[in-house]
């Protein structure tokens, strides 16, 4: 496994913190010692701000700056660097499509459709929009094996449809979604395509122009990056028509009194000083999972969520959402009578790190008919050891419950 050759690569494993195991990457990452410090040069050697000095130095900041838009592009297999705009997130990515281009777009008794299982980063920004728009919200739900149904995606997508928004991998679920045949779906009823990839971007290769996706966000921490940095990409001709949501420096090109012009693609997008520091960790981020190889990486991840599935379900009253067969590091279950706090709080005292809760994801915890759930996700940095030992604490977590309940 990948774990035994990058552990060293992370801080975080030597540190105070070296006894936890942590599962909660599907919150955030770890960050490897390259990202640390490329930030950390960004700011004692290179604190310049980009696009505005002639200096030599200001200038090479902007370089290294525009050269991470350059291996973004280049990692998603976009066609050119300036369908890559710098945000702060998936959630403000998703934002500024909604506002800054379906805003404009949508008319009332046009559709949105989603799946159930959307985040809700993905979900309010369209309600809002239906409320605004006076727009109409479908949802794609969740066939019997616990991916997302098809055959009902067929007739709930419609010439009425005009977006289709879908995350490419289930935050609670970890499923792959069928983002290919949801695209051609979107296209044949001349619908976009939008991609949610926060948790896709983390574990596979991502390829849009395979996805044909006309929209695609996703978060830079959650892939080993800073926080506060995000990526929207998308096809030439709609972000040439998204209207900048923020307006100010960077993103103009001349003021007259009374009006002004705007820059080209991508500077349009992105008004004010941006996170320089942010992007320039985010490129390291990259090199370092290019070097490891997306392959391995959801290699490794699959097969920790398809141990983790295997041992839970396994175990008599727990149930684990989603398919048997797993497709990435994310596992979600719960112990008959227990509050998901509750296991998390105990699985805390076996120094396992887990979240709980409805994981921005309500509608899908009402369709799965429950108050909540455990989410345990592995990643690439992840041992088995840290798999087996969630194990034991579960199975133990779920016996000292039942010795207590029985006093
Ligand atoms: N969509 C999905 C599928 C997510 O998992 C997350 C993060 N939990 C988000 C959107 C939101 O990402 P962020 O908080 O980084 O904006």
């Amino acid at each position: 496994m990948l774990s035994e050759q990058v552990q060293n690569d992370f801080p975080f494993f030597n540190n105070t913190n070296r006894d936890l195991v942590y599962l909660d990457n599907a919150a955030t990452t770890q960050k490897p010692q390259a990202v640390i410090e490329a930030i950390r040069t960004a700011y004692v050697e290179h604190s310049f701000n980009v696009h505005r000095s002639v200096y030599t130095a200001a200038q090479q900041t902007t370089d290294e700056y525009e050269a991470v838009r350059a291996k973004v592009a280049r990692f998603i297999n976009a066609t050119s660097s300036e369908q890559i705009i710098f945000t702060k997130g998936t959630t403000d990515g998703i934002n500024l499509v909604a506002n800054g281009y379906f805003k404009h777009h949508l008319h009332p008794g046009d559709e949105i459709v989603v799946a159930i299982s959307e985040h809700h980063s993905n979900l309010l920004p369209w309600l809002q929009l239906a409320k605004t728009n006076g727009l109409k919200i479908r949802y794609i739900e969740l066939a019997s094996n616990g991916r997302l149904n098809l055959a009902q995606a067929r007739q709930v997508v419609n010439t009425k449809t005009k977006l289709v928004a879908i995350a490419a991998v289930s935050n609670v679920l970890g499923t792959i979604n069928p983002v290919v045949e949801l695209s051609r779906l979107a296209h044949q009823h001349h619908a976009q395509l939008l991609v949610d990839a926060a948790q896709a971007a983390p574990e596979l290769k991502m390829d849009v122009a395979k996805w044909d996706a006309d929209w695609v966000v996703w978060s830079a921490h959650k892939m080993l990056g800073p926080t506060g940095v995000g990526i929207l990409y998308g096809k030439q001709q709609r972000l040439a028509q998204l209207v900048p949501e923020q307006l100010g420096g960077e993103m103009v090109d001349a003021v007259s009194r009374d009006s002004f012009t705007t820059q080209p693609l991508p500077w349009r997008l992105e008004a004010g000083t941006p996170n320089i520091a942010g992007v320039i960790g985010f490129g390291a981020a990259l090199d370092y999972l290019n070097q490891i190889g997306m392959q391995s990486i959801q290699n490794d991840c699959q097969q920790l969520g398809q141990l983790i599935y295997d041992e839970l379900t396994s175990i008599d009253g727990v149930e684990v959402y989603g398919p048997t067969k797993r497709d990435t590091g994310i596992v979600t279950f719960n112990i008959a009578s227990i509050h998901s706090h509750d296991v998390a709080s105990a699985l805390d005292l076996n120094q396992i790190a887990v979240r709980a809760g409805y994981h921005c994801a309500e509608p899908l915890m009402k369709a799965l008919n429950t108050n909540g759930a455990v989410r345990a996700s592995a990643y690439f940095y992840n041992s088995i050891d840290d798999a087996q030992r969630l194990i034991n604490a579960v199975k133990s977590t779920k016996e000292f419950f039942i010795a207590n309940a029985n006093e």
